[in-house]
């Protein structure tokens, strides 16, 4: 299915989005990457969602990619003897221990020695989306005494955000590692990992996923800002994970960073998907706010590859409003000639790369937006190509063939890159007439067309992009040129 835009959608499934017919009208109204979300939902969800999902791929002889996003090391406090918890107030002294027995208004058990062990006297501690904050004054190994700083009502459960320090937790928690090694062997496209810190974390992701998906680092810790250059380079993705990170950090210090996150991904080739609270009205309402489509806008504006629903598909009364909210929002905006402009001032940053490859897509680019070509029609073997040509967001639709079904849904994430499956080539000129073919069946050109291909030779090597080729949609054309 090829889409009138270029910027990709993600929407997670939940409650409001489990059966055949729901996800596919999601699919159908523009979401490009489904994200199962492993904070949610037992095994036997997942597994069934991911079944209809891969089934609605085959009615539809599509691509449609999966994403799984991975708690992380989520820090939660014990239980209160009060169902309902216990309302707490500035300037009240209040302490977390290691002590299992529920909790009343002057104490509650936070299950994770390795936290009291980071804390000093003077760090945050946020409780339950930092609704309410604790700053610590006296801590020992098993206990922190804190003073209130906001109050509010303190419940079982309830999240914990420690923003100043740099936790010594293990990237990945047990439930962590079984739910990837789960979602690896349903088989899924990205595995996104929560909460990560440090570079090293993706390097344990990476291990543990061993080739079988792409990872994704989701930026929502002050310490992942600091250290995002590192983490970029050793990841294959990036989320701008707002929920937490406008926690952690000051909500105001969130649109600067997100720009950041976004140019910087964008250089490097590698998708970036804003996301949390895009739509969130919607979740209640049929209509966005004017606000929620300004912010949507804002992030395309900025050249990002996906905009990403989270509640409001997953567990909103609108679902598939949000989505076509989306859709919209993206074609207006890609339409504007001032969109064009923004994309082509941050090009001249990520260009000059200085591989063949940089060199190759950056002519075939040129070449298709200042003649008379339908499409950039390029031969990926792992995406790196694809993803190449989409970090010049050309003005041209971008067509990337390729014989893995994984690179495929890879790239479903890839700002501009409509994906086809071809057979395993051997030569040159057959992936000419393969291109033409694709590009004609796709509606993308038509037999008066000309396209632009880009290919590396020899076929079965990864990274060899080397070669580009103006070449007719007109197969008689193509033979009449190149008789062998
Ligand atoms: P979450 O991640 O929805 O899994 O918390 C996204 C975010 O924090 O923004
Ligand atoms: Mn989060």
């Amino acid at each position: 299915m090829i889409r009138k835009r270029n910027t990709k959608i993600v929407a997670t499934l939940g409650p409001s989005s489990s059966d055949y017919e729901t996800i596919r009208a999601l699919h159908e109204a523009g979401a490009d990457v489904f994200r199962l979300n492993m904070s949610h939902g037992s095994h036997d969800e997942i597994r069934e969602r991911h079944r209809i999902i891969r089934q609605i791929e085959r009615d539809l002889d599509g691509t449609i990619g999966i994403l799984a996003d991975l708690q992380g090391p989520k820090l939660r406090v014990g239980t209160f003897r009060n169902d309902e918890g216990e309302d707490i107030a500035e300037g009240d002294s209040f302490r977390l221990d290691l002590d299992d027995t529920p909790g009343d208004a002057t104490r509650v058990n936070l299950p994770h020695p390795e936290i009291f062990a980071a804390l000093e006297p003077g760090s945050s501690l946020l409780v339950n989306d930092g609704k309410i904050r604790l700053e610590v004054k006296e801590c020992g190994a098993d206990f922190a005494d804190c003073e209130v700083t906001v109050g509010g009502r303190i419940s079982n459960r309830k999240g914990v955000n420690v923003p100043d320090v740099v936790l010594p937790l293990a990237a990945l928690s047990e439930k962590d590692r079984k739910d990837l090694e789960f979602v690896c062997q349903l088989g899924v496209d990205w595995v996104a990992l929560s909460f990560v810190q440090r570079p090293e974390d993706m390097h344990e992701a990476r291990r543990l996923v061993d080739g079988r998906a792409a990872v994704l680092a989701k930026i929502e810790k002050p310490a992942a800002v600091k250290a995002y250059d590192d983490i970029l380079a050793v990841s294959d993705g990036i989320m701008v994970a707002r929920g937490d990170l406008g926690v952690e950090m000051p909500v105001h210090s969130v649109p600067p960073i997100q720009k950041r996150l976004i140019r910087k991904a964008r250089a490097a080739a590698k998708p970036v998907i804003v996301a949390t609270q895009m739509l969130e009205s919607m979740i209640e309402s049929p209509m966005p706010t004017r606000a929620e489509v300004s912010d949507v806008a804002a992030a395309i504006y900025e050249g990002t590859d996906a905009v990403m629903l989270s509640a409001e598909s997953a567990a909103g009364a609108y679902p598939i409003e949000a989505v076509t909210t989306m859709d919209n929002v993206a074609m207006s905006a890609e339409g504007d000639p001032l969109y064009q402009e923004v994309m082509e001032a941050q090009r001249s940053s990520t260009t000059g790369g200085g591989s063949i490859a940089d060199g190759i897509v950056a002519a075939a680019r040129e070449i298709a937006e200042t003649t008379n070509i339908s499409a950039i029609c390029c031969f990926t073997q792992q995406g790196s190509t694809a993803l190449l040509v989409s970090r010049e967001r050309p003005k041209v639709p971008v067509l990337a063939l390729t014989h893995l079904r994984g690179t495929a849904r890879k790239l479903t994430l890839a700002w501009g890159v409509n994906c086809l499956m071809t057979g395993e080539l051997h030569r040159f000129k057959q992936a000419v007439v393969n291109a033409a073919r694709g590009a004609r069946v796709t509606g993308l050109a038509t037999e008066a067309d000309q396209i632009v291909v880009t290919a590396g030779v020899p076929f079965n090597q990864a990274g060899t992009t080397n070669i580009l080729r103006v070449a007719p949609c007109d197969e008689r054309l193509i033979f009449a040129a190149d008789p062998d």
